[in-house]
């Protein structure tokens, strides 16, 4: 069976949620599961290396009726082997690698070369897209609302403040109309001068943080993907028009069109001490109009 040479065409990025596409492969997987891959696709897959955005919910329909996307994950190919989900080494873009969407389904799979169409589930990818951009404009708030809490010149975000989420995020999830941000402050982070008692009343940060969200949310302002081209492992960025200025954070995911849609952002922040420093979450949640 031979396997695409190119990346998969994806339109989620634009927010698309169908697409029709051909069959250009078919893994079988245990329990009569396939992974079935396509030349495009509306889905969004989640991401090995940073699974920030979960997987879309939806359908392929064939001649034969439509059947449930189980799970859709990032796949690898390299030397002639297909790589998905966990199993898949290395980060999406590495170079010498095909990247595509796995669209995992049970029972009988559509053959190669058959046309399928894609309908992802609009409520659930609306929720994550608002989530996903609740969680950016809260983490370019939390920087805002540390910026003066370095001691010494740190690199900035799109805003001129200190990337204190680029510089201290471990994990970010975004589920439906919510996230969780989990930051680790230890010693490099210190070395590069944060002061870490700024973090001693984390309500208070909170209240700026989300004093700021209100105000942007309260103005509004238009959001995109920017991409060089529609591959999958194309690098795209979350471009957002604030007052204060114009974003651009690394992003694989999906968003709103205009903040102005989220009617209410709101995060609150809990620290812990762990190991060598202190780990702080933070907990966003918002509500879609
Ligand atoms: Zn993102």
């Amino acid at each position: 069976m031979t396997l695409p040479t190119t990346d998969t065409v994806v339109t989620y990025p634009d927010g698309a949620t169908t697409s029709t596409g051909t069959v250009l492969h078919v893994e079988p997987l245990a329990d009569e599961r396939s992974a079935v891959l396509l030349d495009t696709t509306a889905c969004h897959p989640v991401d090995t290396a940073w699974p920030d955005q979960p997987a879309d919910r939806g359908t392929l329909t064939t001649d034969q009726g439509p059947q449930l996307i189980l799970d859709a994950v990032t796949g690898g190919i390299h030397d002639g082997v297909l790589h998905l989900g966990a199993a898949l080494p290395v980060r999406t873009g590495a170079d010498g690698w095909t990247f595509v969407v796995a669209h995992v389904i049970d029972g009988p799979p559509p053959a190669v070369g058959d046309h399928v169409q894609v309908d992802v589930d609009r409520g659930y990818r609306a929720a994550l897209s608002a989530a996903h951009t609740a969680c950016h404009l809260a983490a370019l708030a939390l920087d805002a609302a540390l910026s003066a809490a370095w001691s010494k010149a740190a690199p900035t975000d799109a805003l001129g403040n200190p990337a204190f989420d680029a510089l201290a995020i471990q994990r970010s999830r975004i589920h439906p109309l919510r996230s969780t941000d989990t930051y680790r402050i230890g010693r490099s982070l210190r070395r590069k001068g944060f002061t870490t008692s700024a973090l001693d009343d984390p309500a208070a940060v909170a209240e700026r943080v989300n004093a700021q969200l209100a105000r942007w949310v309260a103005v509004g302002g238009p959001v995109r993907i920017e991409r060089a081209d529609d591959a999958l492992s194309a690098r795209r960025t979350w471009v957002c028009e604030l007052p204060t200025g114009l974003t651009d954070i690394p992003c694989g995911g999906t968003h709103v069109r205009d903040v102005a849609e989220l009617s209410d952002v709101t995060t609150s922040l809990t620290t812990r001490e762990v190991d060598g420093g202190l780990e702080l979450s933070m907990e966003t949640r918002t509500t879609a109009t």
